[in-house]
C-alpha cells in the first residue's frame, strides 16, 4: 500500500473527492490515504497562505497529494495556494492532456489529443512586482536556463515514454530575445537529443489561434508559464471538456494531482458536479505511480460510462444523452463498468511503465564583463531632449550616457516627437571603448546621477558573457 495525503478542498471539492475515492477503492488502487485541511477555512482561520505547517509536513512526507480545487477568497492578502505549492514543493512540469470524447461529448474537434506541457515555477509568476514611478508599475519576467532545461528535457521526455510523435514549443522570442530567446535555444538544443522525436517551433500568438482552429495538428506542446496557463484552458474549453480534465504538477521530489477546473461554488452542496476531472487527475497520479493497470481499469470504465451516455448535467444533452445522473451516480456508474472497454471511443491499453527520467542539471559559470548601466528615473518632465541633455552632465570619466529610452522606445539623442512618455526613463550609460569597469564606477555614476538632481530608482547591469551581449538594444537603436 502506498500512503498518499489528500486535501478535499472546498466548494464541490468534497463532492468530487468522496466520488474518487470511492471509485479509487472499487479498482483495488493499493493505496492509503492521510487527509490534510486546507483552503478557505484555513484561510480565514488567519493562515494568509491557506496551508498549516503541519499539513506541509504530510505532504513532504507522503510526496503524492491528491487535491481537490480550493476556493481562494477575494481580496487583497491571500496568497494563491495552487502557485505557493507548485514553487515551494518544485513542481516544475504541469501536464495537461486535453482529448475530445466526440460524439459523447460535445466539441467541433473531433481528433484532438494535445498534450500540453507548461513550465510551472517562473517567468512572470515568481510574483516579483513593483511600482517604481507615479505611473509606472513592472512585473519581472525570470526566464532561467535550470528551469527551461528541465521542462524541455520532461516534454520530450513524456513524448518518448508516452509513444508521442511531435513536440512543439510555443514562444515569442521574436520580441522577448533573452527571455523566450533562451526558452527556444534551450528547446533546440534538448530536440537534438530526441532524433526520433518531430520538434517544431511556433510563435505563441499565431500558435494559439492555430491551436484553437486545428488542434489536431498537435501533439505534445512545451511553453513558459503564462502562455502554458492561457493555452490550456483554451485547449479544454475547446475539447467540450473543462469539467473532465486532470492535470498532474510532477517535481523530482513530490507531485501533486487535481481537476483543472476550481471550486464551482455555484453548483457546491447541489452533488451534481461531474467527479470526471479529479478522476483523470487520480488516473494520472497512478501513472506517476507505476500502476497502470488499475489506472487502465479505471480509464476504460470510465470511457465506457460516457459511451453509455450517462452523463452528469455539466455534458447532459437531451436527445443524445440516455441518463443525467449526479455525482455519486456517476461514479456507481463507472464502478458498475470496471473490468469494460469502450467500444466505440479508443480503449486505453499498453500504457508505457516507464518512469520519465528527469534532468541531472549541472551549473556552468561564463566570463562576465561589465560593459555599463541601465539607470531607471522617475522623472515627470515630458520633453525628452530636455530630460537627456541634462541628465547627459551626470556621466563620469568612465560612463557617459549614450541612449534614453521610454517604455523601450528610443527618444534621446533622436526620437519622434509622437512618442508619449511617460515619467519612467531608461538611461543607458556604457564605458569608454568598452572597457570593463567595476562595480564601484556604477556606484560613483548614481551618485553623480544623484548630486545633478535626478532620482534613480533602479539599475541594471550590462553585462557580456564569453563576449556576447547580455542585454537588449533599445527600439529604434
Ligand atoms: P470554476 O472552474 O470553479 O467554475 C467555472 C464554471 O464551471 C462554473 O459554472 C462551474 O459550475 C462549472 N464547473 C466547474 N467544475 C465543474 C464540475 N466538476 N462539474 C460541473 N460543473 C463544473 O471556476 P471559477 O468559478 O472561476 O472559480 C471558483 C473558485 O475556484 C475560485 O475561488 C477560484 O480561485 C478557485 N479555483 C481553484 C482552482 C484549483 O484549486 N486548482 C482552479 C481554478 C479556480
Amino acid at each position: 500500500m502506498r500512503k498518499i495525503t489528500i486535501a478535499k478542498g472546498d466548494g464541490i471539492g468534497p463532492e468530487i473527492m468522496d466520488a474518487t475515492l470511492k471509485v479509487l477503492k472499487a479498482a483495488g488502487a493499493p493505496l492509503e490515504y492521510e487527509e490534510i485541511k486546507i483552503g478557505k477555512e484555513v484561510y480565514l482561520d488567519g493562515n494568509s497562505s491557506g496551508i498549516s505547517t503541519e499539513s506541509w509536513d504530510t505532504i513532504r512526507r507522503n510526496k503524492i497529494f491528491l487535491k481537490a480545487p480550493i476556493t481562494t477568497p477575494q481580496g487583497g492578502g491571500y496568497k494563491s495556494l495552487n502557485v505557493t505549492t507548485r514553487k515551494s514543493l518544485n513542481l516544475f512540469a504541469n501536464v495537461r492532456p486535453v482529448k475530445s470524447y466526440y460524439p459523447y461529448v460535445d466539441t467541433k474537434h473531433h481528433n484532438m489529443d494535445v498534450v500540453i506541457v507548461r513550465e510551472n515555477e517562473e517567468d512572470l509568476y515568481a510574483g516579483i512586482e513593483h511600482r517604481q514611478t507615479d505611473e509606472v508599475e513592472q512585473c519581472l519576467k525570470l526566464i532561467t536556463r535550470p528551469g527551461c532545461e528541465k521542462i524541455c528535457k520532461y516534454a520530450f521526455e513524456y513524448a518518448r515514454v508516452n509513444g508521442r510523435k511531435k513536440v512543439t514549443c510555443f514562444s515569442k522570442d521574436n520580441i522577448m530575445k533573452q527571455t523566450d530567446g533562451l526558452f527556444r535555444k534551450v528547446f533546440n538544443e534538448v530536440a537534438a537529443e530526441y532524433p526520433d522525436i518531430e520538434s517544431d517551433h511556433m510563435i505563441i500568438d499565431i500558435a494559439s489561434a492555430k491551436l484553437a482552429n486545428y488542434p489536431e495538428d498537435f501533439d505534445v506542446i512545451v511553453t513558459a508559464n503564462l502562455y502554458g496557463d492561457i493555452i490550456s484552458d483554451i485547449a479544454a474549453e475547446i475539447a467540450g471538456s473543462v469539467g473532465l480534465c486532470g492535470s498532474s504538477n510532477i517535481g523530482e521530489q513530490c507531485s501533486m494531482f487535481e481537476a483543472i477546473h476550481g471550486s464551482a461554488p455555484d453548483i457546491a452542496g447541489k452533488k451534481i458536479a461531474n467527479p470526471s476531472g479529479l478522476l483523470n487527475g487520480a488516473v494520472l497520479m497512478l501513472r506517476h505511480l507505476g500502476e497502470q493497470e488499475v489506472a487502465n481499469k479505471i480509464e476504460n470504465a470510465w470511457l465506457k460510462t460516457l459511451e453509455d451516455k450517462i452523463h452528469t448535467a455539466d455534458i447532459y444533452k437531451e436527445g443524445s444523452s440516455v441518463k443525467k445522473v449526479n455525482t455519486q451516480e456517476f461514479a456507481d456508474a463507472v464502478i458498475e463498468r470496471l473490468g469494460q472497454k469502450p467500444s466505440e471511443l479508443n480503449p486505453v491499453e499498453n500504457v508505457s511503465s516507464e518512469t520519465i527520467q528527469f534532468l541531472k542539471y549541472e551549473r556552468k559559470t561564463h566570463k562576465k564583463e561589465l560593459k555599463g548601466v541601465d539607470v531607471f528615473i522617475h522623472d515627470s518632465r515630458t520633453n525628452a531632449v530636455e530630460f537627456g541633455d541634462e541628465l547627459k552632465k551626470a556621466s563620469t570619466g568612465d560612463l557617459e550616457l549614450i541612449l534614453v529610452t521610454n517604455r523601450g522606445v528610443k527618444v534621446w539623442p533622436e526620437g519622434f516627437s509622437e512618442t508619449f512618455c511617460t515619467d519612467h526613463w531608461r538611461c543607458r550609460f556604457v564605458s569608454k571603448d568598452e572597457k570593463t569597469i567595476s562595480n564601484q564606477e556604477v556606484i560613483e555614476l548614481l551618485k553623480s546621477v544623484g548630486e545633478h538632481g535626478f532620482d534613480a530608482i533602479k539599475t541594471e547591469n550590462l553585462y557580456y558573457f564569453d563576449g556576447e551581449r547580455g542585454f537588449s538594444l533599445g527600439q529604434g537603436q
